[in-house]
């Protein structure tokens, strides 16, 4: 069976994109699910929360977009059973611009996973995977680099972080989707708004939360990430939270996550237009 392929967006830093692709990935391994983790942003943060430092890398995504390498060259496991990444470097960032005069620019990351999925299936024992899932985790950007991702998944996961201005820039988020569907990719679709680091001791938090289920509907999941200081801990000792803080509410938000994510259809389709 083919994976299953979600990439995780938000132009907006901060929302909790790369925390949720890290931990719902490790949720999704515990349950025994292969995974593949890829890091698309030039900060390299999911490639730091996985313990693999960005400069030891002789290789990384960023020449597989290039083209002088492939993705079963790159990728790596990690310390959870069942869950490799394929890691980014700062030198990621340039790929925006070296690759805008690139034919079928917006495609290569597509083409470079259809490869590495016919190596895989192919099944002669030396090429990494097969995979369930692929998380794919996107810059907070709308470029060319998050075009690249929402060109190769079939679904999106959207953060918003419950706060003041978390609905601000959704309307062209939408856009983008709908603009990649459209003339890219038919069939894309918004797997779910997941609300992140809600607090709801506090009235603000409380109150973003409601607005966000009223705005959505059913797009959003029942699932929200409740704010939890293990999960940033987990970050900056490099492990997941079912490593760092399995009996903490970040470790039971991310597990009814990937409950929630492995029962979800692809609920609310993107807008036309
Ligand atoms: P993004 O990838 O969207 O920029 P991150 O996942 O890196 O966002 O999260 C931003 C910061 O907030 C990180 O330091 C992370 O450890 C922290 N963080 C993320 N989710 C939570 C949460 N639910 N509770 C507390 N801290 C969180
Ligand atoms: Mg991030």
């Amino acid at each position: 069976m083919a994976m299953r392929r979600i990439a995780f967006m938000n132009q907006k830093g901060g929302v909790g994109k790369t925390t949720t692709c890290v931990n719902l990935g490790a949720a999704l391994a515990r349950r025994g699910l292969r995974v593949l983790l890829l890091d698309l942003d030039p900060q390299a943060n999911l490639t730091v929360h996985l313990d693999v430092r960005p400069d030891s890398l002789d290789r990384s995504v960023y020449d597989v977009l290039c083209g002088r390498a492939s993705l079963a060259d790159v990728v790596r496991p990690t310390s959870t059973l069942g869950m490799d990444v394929v890691p980014s470097s700062l030198d990621l960032a340039g790929a925006e611009m070296e690759l805008v005069s690139a034919v079928g620019r917006e495609q290569i990351l597509k083409d470079a996973l259809a490869r590495l999925e016919a190596a895989s299936s192919a099944g002669d024992g030396t090429a990494p995977g097969p995979w369930d899932f692929l998380l794919l985790d996107c810059p907070p950007s709308l470029g060319l680099l998050t075009v690249n991702a929402l060109t190769a998944v079939r679904e999106v996961i959207v953060p918003l972080q419950a706060e003041f201005f978390a609905l601000q820039g959704m309307a062209r988020l939408r856009d983008v989707i709908a603009l990649v569907e459209g003339r890219l990719n038919p069939g894309l679709a918004i797997l779910g708004i997941l609300p992140s680091m809600v607090d709801s001791r506090t009235t603000l938090s409380r109150e973003v939360l409601a607005e966000i289920r009223t705005y959505f509907g059913a797009a959003v999941f029942g699932t929200a990430i409740r704010r939890n200081v293990k999960l940033s801990e987990a970050s900056s000792h490099g492990r997941t939270v079912f490593e760092y803080a399995p009996g903490s509410n970040g470790a039971a938000d991310y597990a009814a996550l990937a409950e929630e994510v492995l029962r979800r259809g692809a609920l609310a389709r993107a807008p036309a237009g």
